[in-house]
């Protein structure tokens, strides 16, 4: 059995399709939404992906800026910036773009962001919504990857859901949303033991940990949707994911490749929250509750 890729740059584009329509109905409706990119610092990979920010918002219509501080910046000086464009009816989303270069804290800086700002969905305000099953802004990579779930066609509720990594940012958020869809959800990090005794068991597999081939086809149960979160670079310089794809690729049901699955809809999640921030603050003016 050979797995039925999971096309996550095809998912982002319809995403994103929608996402224009929503800017281009707030646009006739005098709103023009706008995202405020917050970069610290010279690494170079955050400086790919913040440029990448930019150019999805040129292709959508959303205005954006992005303010780059120097590596040096006081913790006071970026949370000063950071509550300007709180008060900037122009900015509706704000992010800060993680990770922060020591020592500055990122949970004092992402903490500092209106929650009704907060496209990243990193602010304990929304990560509480979440665990509460309340609505709010949700972090873009997790509601990307439960996109992808329900783009495959599985059933979620009631199947076990194994997802490998905790982190604020992927694991746990992804876990409380896939327990939201009913699912039986099992966490695995770094001390669990036997975890492929574990993996084996899961019909969805979702992996999220920053090591390159971790999970093998040995580790999946056949049939199983598998979502591969990991972004590795290897000394090559290819990009691959936490999933020995090759192998796995013969037992799943279903799968994610790297690159081409979660990266693009993570893109296409801020977007839509951007929107979704926009359309938050200015429920008067369109007329909503
Ligand atoms: P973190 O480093 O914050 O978390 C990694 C998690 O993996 C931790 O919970 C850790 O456990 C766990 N872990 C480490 N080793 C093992 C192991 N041997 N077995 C089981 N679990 C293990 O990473 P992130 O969550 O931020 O990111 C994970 C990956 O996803 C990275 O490759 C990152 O680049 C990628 N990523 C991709 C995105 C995209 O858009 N495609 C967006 C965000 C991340 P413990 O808690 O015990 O330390």
């Amino acid at each position: 059995m050979t797995a039925k890729i999971i096309d996550g740059k095809a998912l982002a584009t319809q995403v994103k399709q929608a996402v224009r329509g929503e800017v281009e109905k707030l646009v006739a409706a005098g709103v023009l939404p706008g995202l405020a990119v917050v970069l610290v610092g010279d690494d170079p990979a955050s400086q790919i992906y913040v440029r990448n920010k930019k150019k999805n918002c040129e292709e959508l219509g959303i205005a954006s800026q992005v303010y780059h501080l120097p590596a040096d910046t006081k913790e006071e000086e970026l949370k000063a910036l950071v509550d300007q464009l709180n008060a900037d009816p122009k900015v509706h989303g704000i992010l800060v773009q993680l990770p922060l270069p020591a020592p500055l804290r990122e949970e004092e800086v992402t903490a500092q962001i209106n929650p009704e700002k907060d496209v990243d969905g990193f602010h304990p305000v929304n990560l509480g919504r979440l665990l509460r099953g309340e609505k709010g802004l949700c972090p873009c990579t997790p509601a990307g990857i439960l996109a992808l779930i329900k783009a495959s066609g599985v059933e979620v509720v009631g199947r076990d859901c194994v997802v490998v990594g905790r982190s604020n940012i992927v694991g746990k958020p992804v876990a409380h949303l896939l327990l939201q869809e009913h699912a039986t959800v099992t966490i695995c990090h770094s001390r669990t033991r036997n975890l492929a005794d574990l993996t084996r068991r899961a019909d969805l597999l979702v992996v999220a940990v920053g090591k390159a081939g971790l999970i093998d086809g040995s580790m999946v149960k056949p049939g199983a949707v598998v979502i591969d979160v990991g972004m590795n670079r290897l000394p090559s310089g290819k990009v691959v994911g936490d999933v020995d794809f090759p192998s796995v690729l013969e037992v799943a049901g279903a799968i994610t490749p790297v690159p081409g699955g979660v990266g693009p809809m993570t893109i296409a999640m801020l977007m839509k929250n951007t929107v979704e921030a926009a359309i938050l603050q200015n429920g008067e003016k369109l007329g909503k509750d």
